[in-house]
C-alpha cells in the first residue's frame, strides 16, 4: 500500500486554501489524514492534489461568540474532549470525542474531517445532531451554514459541495440541558456498533424538549423523532423510558454485518437509549 503522486499545498489562510483548491480541480482537503490517507493507500481515492488545512489559522480554536459555541474545523478530537468551553456548553460533544478510536487517532483526527467524511458509524455526527449544531462552510461563492439535521445524507455522503470547506461547527447556547453520549464500540476499530447522543431540557420533573441522535445502525446518523416526540412534555417514568427507547430505530433501515446483525443492532440501540435516558433522569 503506497500513496500515488499528487500535488501538495499548504496554505496559511482560508482565502488561499479556497483559491488553491479552485486551481487544482479534484483536489481534496487534508485535515488529520486519519480517514483520507487510508483511502488513498487502498487506492479508493486518488486526488490529484491535497490542500492541507493544518496551517490555516481561520479554522483553529474554540470560543464563545454571541450566543453560540464556535468550534474550529481543525479542532482535534483530543482537544474537544478536554476543552473547558466544550465541557460547559456541549458536554456530549466532549464525551463523544473522548471515545473516538484510540489516542493516536484522537490526536490527529479533527471535527471537520470527521463530519465531512460522514462515516455511518462515527461518533461526532450523532453529537452534532443532538446539539442542533450548524456546520459553517466556505467556498468561492461565499459562506453558508448547514444545519446538522440536513448535513448527513448517506454513507460517506453529505450536503457539502465539492469545493466547500468546513470552517467551524457552531452550537447554540440554550441554557441548562442534561446531555450524554454512550456507545457500544466495535472491539477492533472503536467505531460505534451503536452510539446514542441525547440532550434533554427539563422543566421541573418534565422533559420540556428532547434531542436524541443515533449512529452506527443505519447508513447515516439520524435523529430519533418518535423517541423525541414520546419524551417531550412528559415525566420520565419507567414505563415511558421503556416505550421511548423501544422505538429509537423506528422508520430506519437498520443494517447488519458480520459483527452485528440488524436485529442485534436494533436491540442494542434500544438498550443503550434506555441507559442514556436513565442516566439523564438520575443526573438532576
Ligand atoms: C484506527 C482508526 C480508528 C477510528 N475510530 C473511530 C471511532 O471510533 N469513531 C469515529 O468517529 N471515528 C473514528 N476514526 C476516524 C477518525 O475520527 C478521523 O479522524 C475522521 O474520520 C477524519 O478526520 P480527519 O481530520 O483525519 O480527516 P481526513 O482524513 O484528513 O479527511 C477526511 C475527509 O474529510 C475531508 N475534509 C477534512 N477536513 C475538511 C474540512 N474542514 N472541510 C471539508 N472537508 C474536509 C477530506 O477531504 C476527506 O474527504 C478512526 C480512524 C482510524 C484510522
Amino acid at each position: 500500500m503506497t500513496l500515488g503522486t499528487f500535488r501538495y499545498e499548504r496554505p496559511s489562510s482560508l482565502d488561499e486554501a479556497i483559491r488553491q483548491a479552485v486551481e487544482a480541480p479534484g483536489a481534496r482537503w487534508l485535515a488529520g489524514g486519519m480517514s483520507l490517507l487510508p483511502l488513498m493507500k487502498m487506492e479508493l481515492a486518488a486526488p490529484p492534489a491535497l490542500v492541507d488545512l493544518a496551517g490555516v489559522e481561520d479554522l483553529v480554536g474554540v470560543r464563545e461568540r454571541d450566543d453560540v459555541l464556535w468550534v474550529g474545523a481543525m479542532t482535534r478530537h483530543a482537544e474537544l474532549a478536554l476543552h473547558p468551553l466544550v465541557a460547559r456548553h456541549a458536554s456530549l460533544l466532549a464525551a463523544a470525542a473522548s471515545q473516538v478510536g484510540d489516542p493516536q487517532v484522537r490526536n490527529r483526527g479533527t471535527i471537520g474531517g470527521s463530519l465531512a467524511h460522514a462515516d455511518p458509524a462515527a461518533d461526532l455526527p450523532a453529537a452534532v445532531l443532538a446539539l442542533d449544531a450548524t456546520i459553517q462552510v466556505a467556498s468561492p461563492r461565499g459562506r453558508r451554514g448547514i444545519p446538522a439535521g440536513g448535513f448527513f445524507l448517506g454513507p460517506l455522503m453529505t450536503a457539502l459541495e465539492p469545493d466547500e470547506v468546513i470552517v467551524a461547527v457552531t452550537v447554540p447556547q440554550r441554557g441548562a440541558r442534561r446531555q450524554a453520549y454512550r456507545k457500544r464500540p466495535h472491539p477492533a476499530s472503536g467505531y460505534a456498533v451503536v452510539g446514542i447522543a441525547a440532550s434533554l431540557r427539563w422543566e421541573g420533573d418534565r422533559v420540556a424538549s428532547a434531542a436524541v441522535a443515533v449512529t452506527g445502525v443505519a447508513d447515516h446518523a439520524f435523529r430519533a423523532q418518535r423517541t423525541e416526540a414520546l419524551l417531550t412534555g412528559e415525566v420520565l417514568t419507567d414505563a415511558l423510558l421503556v416505550e421511548a427507547s423501544g422505538v429509537v430505530t423506528d422508520g430506519q433501515e437498520v443494517w447488519g454485518d458480520l459483527y452485528a446483525s440488524a436485529e442485534y443492532r436494533r436491540h442494542l440501540a434500544g438498550v443503550t437509549t434506555r441507559q442514556v435516558l436513565e442516566h439523564l433522569r438520575a443526573d438532576g
